[in-house]
C-alpha cells in the first residue's frame, strides 16, 4: 500500500513534506533529547516555537499589529459559542447571514448567550449567497456573522462583505490560508486547523484587539479571550503537537511562494476541476453558481444516483481517496486544500474522463 490522493473534507491531507520532517524528529527534537511531545509547553523551546509560529503566521496573512493571535482548543464548533461569550453583552443582538450547514449551526448554538437574528438566508440547498443588498442588519449588534467557505455546500465569500454597521466575524475553517486575505476587513476570524493549517487539536482566532476589551459575558477565565491573549494562549497547556506541525505547515508555505502563489494554485485546481465537471456533457454536476464557487470544496454529483457507490469504490482502487458526499448533500465531494498538488487534481479529473467513459 501506498501513500494516496487524499481528498477528504478534514480531518485532511497535510503536505507530505512536512510530516516527513516531523517523522525525521519525532524521537528527538531540535536539542531537546526527546519529542517536542514530551516537553514542557513553558520550556524556552516550546516557547521559542510559539513565538515563531505566531510570526509566521503574521508574516504570511499579513495580520496587522492590533489583532491578537490565539492558539486554542475545542474545534470551530466551542467558538459558535466563544465569540458571542466574548463579544457580546447577555442578549444583545447578533446578525448571522446563513448561507449553509456550518452558519446555521453557528446561529444555533449563538442563541444561547444573544439575540440571534438572521440577516440573510440563502435558502436550502444552498448554491448562492444573498446578495449583500438584501442583508437587514441591526443597528444594535455586537457583530455580523458568516462563513466563509460553506465545506458541505462548497459556497465560498470570495471576498469580505463590505458597508456593515458591525465587525465581521468569520468562520474560515476551511478556506484560511488558501489566498491572500485582507485581515482589517475582519473583526475576529476564526479556523479549526483540520482542513488547511494543520491536525485536529487546534483552534486559530485572529481578534482585533478593540473587541477584547468588551466586557462579554460571564465566563470562566479560561473561555476568555482577552485573558488568553494576555497569556499568549497558555492559560493551561495548548495542544502543543498540532502547534508544532501547523508551524511546520507556516514554514512549508513561505518556501512554496507564501499566500498569493498558494492561491494561484488553488485556482488552477479549482478551475480545472470545475471545467471538468461542466465540461462533461451533464455526467457530472455541480450546482453551484459560478461566481461563488469553493476553490476547497467541489461538491459533485452523478446524473445517475446508483453510479456514486460504484465511483467511490473505485476510485478509492486508484489511489483517490474520500470523495464522498457529506450525508446533507449526497453524492460526491473533493476537498482540495493547499496540500494537495496539481498532480492529485489532475490525477482525479483523469479518473473521472476514464470513469464517464465506462459508465457513460
Ligand atoms: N465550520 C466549518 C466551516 C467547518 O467545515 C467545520 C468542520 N467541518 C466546523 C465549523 C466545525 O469544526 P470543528 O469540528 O473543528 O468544531
Amino acid at each position: 500500500m501506498t501513500r494516496a490522493y487524499n481528498f477528504s473534507a478534514g480531518p485532511a491531507a497535510l503536505p507530505e513534506a512536512v510530516l516527513r520532517e516531523a517523522q525525521a524528529e519525532l524521537l528527538e527534537w531540535g536539542d531537546a533529547r526527546a519529542s517536542v511531545m514530551e516537553v514542557s509547553h513553558r520550556g524556552a523551546a516550546f516557547e521559542a516555537l510559539v513565538a515563531d509560529a505566531e510570526a509566521d503566521l503574521r508574516r504570511l496573512l499579513a495580520i496587522p499589529d492590533d489583532y491578537a493571535v490565539l492558539f486554542l482548543q475545542g474545534g470551530a464548533t466551542q467558538q459558535f459559542a466563544l465569540i458571542p461569550m466574548n463579544i457580546a453583552a447577555p442578549g444583545q443582538a447578533a446578525d448571522f447571514v446563513v448561507t449553509g450547514h456550518w452558519s446555521a449551526k453557528a446561529l444555533a448554538e449563538a442563541g444561547t448567550y444573544v439575540d440571534a437574528r438572521i440577516a440573510a438566508d440563502a435558502g436550502a440547498p444552498y448554491v448562492a449567497l444573498p446578495p449583500r443588498a438584501g442583508w437587514r442588519l441591526s443597528d444594535d449588534a455586537a457583530y455580523v456573522h458568516i462563513c466563509q467557505n460553506e465545506t458541505i455546500q462548497g459556497v465560498e465569500f470570495q471576498e469580505a462583505p463590505a458597508d456593515l454597521p458591525a465587525p465581521l466575524v468569520s468562520d474560515f475553517s476551511s478556506t484560511l490560508l488558501s489566498r491572500p486575505l485582507d485581515v482589517s476587513r475582519y473583526g475576529l476570524i476564526y479556523a479549526g486547523a483540520q482542513k488547511n493549517v494543520g491536525p485536529a487539536g487546534l483552534t486559530l482566532v485572529i481578534v482585533r484587539r478593540d473587541l477584547l476589551e468588551r466586557a462579554g459575558q460571564p465566563r470562566a477565565r479560561i473561555l476568555s479571550y482577552a485573558e488568553q491573549a494576555a497569556q499568549r494562549s497558555m492559560l493551561n497547556t495548548p495542544a502543543t503537537f498540532p502547534i508544532y506541525l501547523a508551524a511546520r505547515v507556516f514554514k512549508w508555505l513561505e518556501r512554496e511562494g507564501g499566500l498569493a502563489a498558494m492561491g494561484e494554485r488553488n485556482r488552477r485546481k479549482a478551475q480545472a476541476l470545475y471545467a471538468a465537471i461542466d465540461g462533461s456533457g451533464g455526467f457530472y454536476r455541480n450546482p453551484v453558481d459560478p461566481a461563488v464557487r469553493s476553490w476547497m470544496n467541489v461538491p459533485f454529483a452523478i446524473h445517475e444516483e446508483r453510479l456514486h457507490a460504484v465511483f467511490l469504490e473505485e476510485s478509492d482502487a486508484a489511489g483517490l481517496l474520500a470523495l464522498k458526499g457529506h450525508k446533507a448533500v449526497g453524492g460526491l465531494r473533493a476537498s482540495i486544500y493547499n496540500a494537495m498538488p496539481e498532480a492529485g487534481v489532475a490525477a482525479l479529473i483523469d479518473f473521472m474522463h476514464d470513469f464517464q467513459e465506462r459508465h457513460g
